[in-house]
């Protein structure tokens, strides 16, 4: 056997893709857990994902990140090859091959449940609010629902979006449904333990609007958007009294090990690969 026959090879597929941490998130996972990783960036054509897909497993490669715009496509490639996580979130940010069939699964939830709880907020019992009902926030309502938290509030700019997101939880997971309330922004007042920005507000460097007052005591304030300095969602929520504001940086890395451990059956150490990639954000 050649030494790179023993070389498992995974990539993150999207467009834009060249800004993406995953290859330094995987290899920091492979270095730890002693895999021999090969993970590339591959850029897809807008109308030729499908194409690359194919492409990347028919030359051996293991697993696939997806991520902007191509997750529902990724969900609609993989059939009815769905985890139940997929199936609810609509959107598959994970693909690989069982059986010479594409498989597919969404850990974005997973992520985001693992890193609240590393913040020490489990959200059993919590009263939850979402803003924002874009892809984002459709991945994460089934992990908190199935958490146990006590409610589960989504409200968006638009209120529509977030109608269809209750409509299609009802379908696909009705037993969890009863928890879930979802409004406009106008709906988001309420004393909350958790409060998410599920929003992309955050890219423009803007907060979503957002009323006074949302917090409870000791509540914490999770913006999906990481960067190098607080968000403008974390500034917000400090001066209305959030007692801890952290962003997404930690469910990018908890996702990532959630996606590691489907393809290669092995958990990694997030806490060092985090503090690894926070750093390269200041550099
Ligand atoms: P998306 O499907 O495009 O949805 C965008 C959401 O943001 C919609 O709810 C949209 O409301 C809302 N929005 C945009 N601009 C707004 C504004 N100025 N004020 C209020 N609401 C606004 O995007 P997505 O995939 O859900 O991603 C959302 C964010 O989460 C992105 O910034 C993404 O980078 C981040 N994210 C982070 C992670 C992580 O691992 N940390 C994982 C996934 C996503 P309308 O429906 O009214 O347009």
């Amino acid at each position: 056997m050649t030494q790179t026959a023993s070389i498992v090879r995974c990539a993150v597929i999207g467009n834009p893709i060249s800004h993406s941490r995953s290859p330094f998130i995987h290899q920091g996972f492979a270095r730890q857990t002693g895999l021999a990783l090969r993970y590339d960036t591959i850029e897809a054509p807008l109308s030729g994902f499908a194409r690359e897909v194919e492409r990347f497993f028919a030359e051996g490669g293991i697993g696939l990140n997806v991520t902007v715009p191509f997750k529902q496509e990724a969900f609609r490639l993989a059939g009815d090859a769905l985890s139940a996580r997929a199936r609810i979130a609509g959107a598959v940010n994970t693909l690989w091959m069982k059986q010479d069939r594409l498989h597919g699964c969404n850990t974005d939830g997973v992520g985001l449940l693992g890193d609240i709880t590393r913040l020490g907020y489990p959200p059993e019992g919590k009263r939850i609010l979402i803003v924002g009902a874009g892809g984002a926030a459709r991945g994460v309502l089934e992990p908190l629902l199935r958490a146990g938290c006590a409610v589960l509030r989504v409200v968006n700019r638009t209120p529509g979006r977030a109608l269809e997101l209750q409509d299609h939880l009802s379908l696909h997971a009705p037993e969890l449904a009863a928890r879930l309330q979802v409004g406009g922004l106008d709906q988001a007042a309420g004393s909350w333990d958790i409060v998410i920005n599920a929003t992309s507000s955050g890219l423009a460097s803007q907060a979503p609007p957002l009323p006074a007052g949302l917090f409870a005591a000791g509540a914490l304030a999770y913006d999906m958007v990481y960067g190098p300095r607080a968000t403008a969602f974390m500034r917000q929520a400090a001066d209305d009294g959030a007692a801890t504001t952290a962003d997404g940086l930690g469910m990018l890395v908890a996702q990532a090990a959630a996606s590691f451990a489907i393809w290669h059956g092995r958990a990694p150490d997030i806490g060092s690969t985090l503090t690894a990639l926070r750093d390269t954000l200041y550099t």
